[in-house]
């Protein structure tokens, strides 16, 4: 058929995925286009995601670091909150990541068509322009570009409870990121990452906090021993953690959300709150983009199922990041997209190498960007036990570190499992702060194969809280003798 223009791979959606993997092709030699509905790149993540909520968070640890000194002797004034000021300073982080990305495609002569793709077969997408499109004539105007590849990146969006009301006081992640209101008392429906995290930057700011959660515990897949420090340590936020409970029913009424509950945890009577965060999860975009005009396969759910080098059921069209599956992480969506690039590049390029690119990583790290931070890799002690694998515990508590300490925050630890056969690590957790920045080395240690020996010889700088990651290692092959 015809096109308007015709491109050697086309990424659908402007995400973490999909601009690692336009960068990639372009890099290695392909003609490049990338699809994106809104004015900026860089996906959920940089623009309502992982960036913005690490902007406010920061500012919510330095606030709360800054109230903990008084028991070091130093007393900081009252803090004032500007939330304009604070507004305009997350929109600065996030313009310039974006700004950043917009300059690297030029740089790259990767081409960004603003609009809304849908697939027409499996070597054409349609693309109807979006509000300020660029280079394009009008709003609306629909072209069709054709492709040798496509790289599906369409990510995912937050899931919406149906028997909540439409109400300004009822939001997602994104409606809680503009922090338009000033809550009292918040209900954050689902204990999850995300839904902690604002949590912990509203609560500085001055909210009491209820949380709902249906399953057991809060932050599920983390080992159970690093939640129960977090929630320790941050039990003074939360009037009340309901946890096996459901909310059923609310209601907007002039003066807060009334909230139903049914569960354990369930108050008989409706609560009021002024602001009601839902975070009761994601919903991957693979029902939007009209796949089946391509035949590519999607799930009920509206995932789509790719093999190792992403590719799915279409020889000519990949997909990657939150819309093939869990873990919906940024850093598994630029891996993936990685791979997805340098398959097609060397499809198209005839690089045998290339060819053979395929996503094996062993493990993805998850971290809660709370305060304490919580992360953790690989396998945790109770999915051990259930799959039957024995392991050995190194566990490292941070009121024997001298940095723990020295910082006055010495309630973590640090957790590594091995392998009680082969001897190697196969999981870790980290709950205290920074933790996050640390648990990269536990992920190459198990890439690496790394067994406790490797680990515990390996020279940390002390003091350092990343020194507790040897000590840890120490303790699992019994040669501790001592701590600092
Ligand atoms: P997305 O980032 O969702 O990007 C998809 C892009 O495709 C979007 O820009 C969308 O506009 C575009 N698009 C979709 N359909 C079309 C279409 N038909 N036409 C044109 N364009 C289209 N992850 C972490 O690893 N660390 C964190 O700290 C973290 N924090 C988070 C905090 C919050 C509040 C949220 C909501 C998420 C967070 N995540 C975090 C998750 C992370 O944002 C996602 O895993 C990541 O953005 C997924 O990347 P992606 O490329 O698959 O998709």
């Amino acid at each position: 058929g015809s096109a308007d223009q015709a491109f050697d791979l086309v990424v659908l959606g402007g995400g973490p995925g999909g601009y690692s993997a336009a960068f990639r092709a372009a890099d290695l030699g392909l003609k490049v286009a990338l699809v994106e509905r809104y004015a900026t790149l860089g996906g959920v993540c940089l623009n309502v995601g992982c960036i913005p909520s690490k902007a406010l968070l920061h500012v919510a640890a330095v606030m709360d670091e800054a109230s903990h000194m008084a028991d070091l002797g130093v007393v900081f004034g009252e803090p004032t909150v500007d939330t304009t000021k604070l507004r305009a300073h997350k929109n600065k982080v996030t313009g310039k990541l974006t700004g950043g990305l917009a300059a690297m495609a030029k740089m790259r002569k990767v081409t960004v068509l603003r609009g809304v793709g849908s697939l027409l077969d499996a070597q054409h997408l349609k693309v109807e322009a979006t509000e300020g499109a660029v280079g394009q004539a009008k709003t609306g105007a629909v072209q069709t570009v054709a492709f040798k590849r496509l790289i599906i990146a369409a990510g995912s969006q937050a899931v919406r409870l149906p028997f909540l009301p439409n109400d300004p006081r009822i939001v997602d992640s994104t409606g809680a990121l503009e922090m338009g209101v000033k809550p009292e008392k918040m209900l954050i429906v689902g204990g999850g990452i995300i839904g902690l995290e604002m949590g912990t930057v509203y609560s500085t700011l001055g909210a009491r906090l209820d949380v709902v959660e249906m399953l057991p515990t809060l932050m599920t897949g983390a080992d159970r021993d690093l939640v129960k420090v977090w929630q320790k340590f941050n039990q003074h936020r939360f009037d009340n953690i309901m946890l096996n409970t459901k909310t059923v029913a609310a209601e907007a009424r002039p003066d807060g959300i009334y909230v139903t509950f049914e569960g354990e945890g369930a108050p008989k009577e409706p609560q009021r709150y002024d602001l009601v965060l839902q975070a009761v999860g994601r919903t991957p975009n693979g029902k939007k983009i009209a796949a089946e005009n391509a035949g590519v396969a999607v799930t009920d759910r509206g995932f789509i199922p790719v093999d190792v080098q992403m590719r799915t059921n279409v020889a000519s069209v990949f997909a990657i990041g939150d819309i093939v599956g869990q873990p919906m992480l940024a850093h598994k969506a630029v891996h993936e997209g990685h791979v997805a690039a340098e398959v097609c590049a060397g499809e198209l390029l005839g690089d045998d190498k290339l060819k053979k690119s395929q996503f094996d990583a062993r493990v993805i790290p998850s971290v809660a960007y709370t305060d304490p931070e919580v992360a953790w890799v690989g396998i945790t002690e109770d999915e051990a036990k259930a799959k039957g694998i024995k392991v050995t515990k190194g566990l490292f508590p941070w009121t024997a570190s001298g940095r723990a300490i020295a910082n006055g925050r010495d309630e973590g630890f640090t957790k590594l499992l091995f392998d009680e056969e082969s001897h190697r690590i196969i999981g870790g957790g980290i709950v205290g702060t920074h933790a996050g920045d640390m648990i990269g080395e536990i992920a190459l240690a198990i890439e690496m194969g790394a067994d406790a020996v490797d680990i515990g010889k390996t020279i940390h700088p002390h003091p350092t809280l990343g020194e507790s990651l040897g000590m840890a290692a120490e303790v699992a092959h019994g040669s501790c003798t001592d701590v600092p």
